[in-house]
């Protein structure tokens, strides 16, 4: 695209951000009505937010997702629903982290690696379970390759229902570690 199309098509378009989600995780439960997201261990959701500070690095671990809970993850981090205007920052090690952001069952493969990833994050730091199948194994309980449920291999603090939760609850749960 011309430059100069560029810059005024930007300065035209104007926000496109969606509106704040409630500060309270809510989330859609199967008869459309609101609940809100688990914090498991809330005292360590408290004192770890307060530590953070208004501002969190997270390193996403695929357990064995089916790639739903990630297309949401992305649309949670994209323009409109824009996580990062929350002090959410999505990282590329679990060395420069504070929250580990998990997704799928975990299989027996990844086990041992979500393991590590976790002892290899620094505290303090929070577990986030995103997606049914990450809080309990979902639609893959009792699959062959299934080690079991992300809360089976490391100790989950915060848990996302939904399969997949919506970008505004994922969005709402990581305010909730934020502060903002
Ligand atoms: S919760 Fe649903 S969308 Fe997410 S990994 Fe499981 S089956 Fe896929």
């Amino acid at each position: 695209m011309n430059p100069t199309h560029l810059v005024r098509r930007i300065r035209t378009l104007g926000r496109i951000a969606e509106p704040p989600p409630s500060r309270v995780p809510q989330v859609a439960s199967g008869d459309g009505t609101l609940a809100p997201s688990e914090a498991v261990r809330s005292d360590r959701v408290t004192a770890a937010a307060h530590a953070f500070g208004g501002s969190v690095q997270i390193r996403h671990v695929d357990a064995g997702s089916c790639n739903g809970c990630e297309i949401e993850v992305g649309a949670a981090f994209g323009p409109v629903y824009d996580a990062e205007r929350y002090g959410a920052r999505l990282v590329a090690s679990p060395r420069h982290a504070d929250v580990v952001l998990v997704t799928g069952v975990v299989t027996h493969n990844m086990a041992e690696p979500l393991r590590r990833t976790v002892e290899a994050t620094p505290e303090p730091r929070l577990v986030l379970a995103v997606g049914d199948c990450a809080r309990d194994c979902g639609v893959f309980r009792a699959g062959f390759g299934v080690r079991g449920s992300v809360g089976d291999v490391v100790e989950v603090d915060l848990q996302v229902p939904g399969c997949p939760p919506e970008p505004g609850a994922i969005v709402a749960a990581l305010r909730e570690v934020t502060g903002r």
